[in-house]
């Protein structure tokens, strides 16, 4: 048998496990997860390496009807994503029945020429309506698409899925070092950990308005020190932030310098600034300054 390689692009609404899944696979923490939807900004690259094939995985934004310029380019950037990649992983919420929601989606992917895998995620989730839910998926998606079921929770599905993924490249060479995991620069994984915090520590009038900058990484003898900024649109929002004599701002940062230091391996120091920047979302430079292009 030879070599496979090439890409596979993530593909599916928010919060049906596409994080998790890409963090499954290749062991790591390489994407931020949390209960709350759209956290997924940036495309995040993961490199899976087998015996006898090499999946690079690109980890999209959910896709969902644009509000306003960053969920725009939430879609833009997934539907480019379509198009570059050698195979599509749709992912469903397999615990539920397909909605309106996933029939766009599978749409917008039929009239892509790329080939598409479906994975029926949260499996652990169903049980006597397994079937059932399913067929609801088997109605929407092309008959040529192969359905699978797995867990990004429990890992359950996943060893066969990833075969019948590494089977459906095109035979080819290593794209990347086999030890490699990501090709996302360090500080980019450093922000998305911070952020990750602060959605888990704070409430919805938070989250969306949130973006984070690393302003320094300092090799400090033993330590790595990291200098970050969060960005909020309002001053409530950095009240919030900080919380009652810094003490949201203290467990926000405690939790990302735990995650940062699995990250590099090693003790970080971190420091935690918060910034008030009025309608962020709403101006492409600023935008684009923190990685989120519209392309
Ligand atoms: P994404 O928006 O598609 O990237 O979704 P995430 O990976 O952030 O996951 C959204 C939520 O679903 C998180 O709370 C996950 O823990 C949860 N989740 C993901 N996969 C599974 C799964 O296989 N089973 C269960 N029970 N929950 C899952
Ligand atoms: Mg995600």
């Amino acid at each position: 048998m030879p070599f496979r390689s090439g890409f596979v692009a993530l593909i599916g609404r928010p919060n049906v496990g596409k994080s998790t899944l890409l963090n499954h696979l290749v062991g790591e923490k390489v994407a931020i997860t949390s209960p709350v939807a759209q956290t997924t900004r940036n495309r995040l690259r993961a490199i899976l390496t087998t015996p006898t094939a090499q999946l690079v995985l690109l980890d999209t934004p959910g896709i969902h009807k644009p509000h306003h310029l960053l969920g725009q380019r939430l879609v833009q950037s997934a539907r480019g994503a379509i198009g570059e990649v050698d195979q599509v992983l749709l992912l469903v919420d397999g615990s539920q029945p397909a909605g309106r929601g996933d029939a766009w989606i599978v749409e917008l992917l039929r009239q892509a020429r790329t080939p598409v895998q479906v994975a029926l995620n949260k499996s652990d989730r169903v049980g006597a309506d397994a079937d059932d839910i399913a067929a609801t998926y088997r109605e929407i998606v092309s008959p040529v698409w192969p359905l699978h079921r797995c867990s990004a929770l429990t890992g359950a599905g996943c060893p066969a899925l990833v075969e019948a993924l590494a089977a459906a490249l095109p035979p080819g060479p290593h794209l990347y070092p086999p030890e490699m995991v990501s090709d996302q620069p360090e500080q980019l994984l450093m922000a998305e950990l911070v952020r990750e915090q602060v959605l888990l520590h704070t409430r919805e009038e938070v989250p969306h308005s949130v973006a984070v900058q690393i302003d320094r990484i300092v090799d400090d003898g033993p330590r790595t020190a990291v200098l970050a900024t969060v960005l909020v649109e309002r001053s409530s929002q950095k009240g919030i932030l900080i919380g009652q004599g810094g003490r949201m701002l203290k467990e926000i940062g405690r939790g990302a310098r735990l995650q940062m230091q699995k990250l590099i391996d090693g003790p970080v120091y971190l420091e935690l600034f918060v910034k008030v920047v009025p309608n962020w979302r709403r101006h492409p430079g600023r935008l684009a300054e923190l990685g989120y292009r519209g392309d």
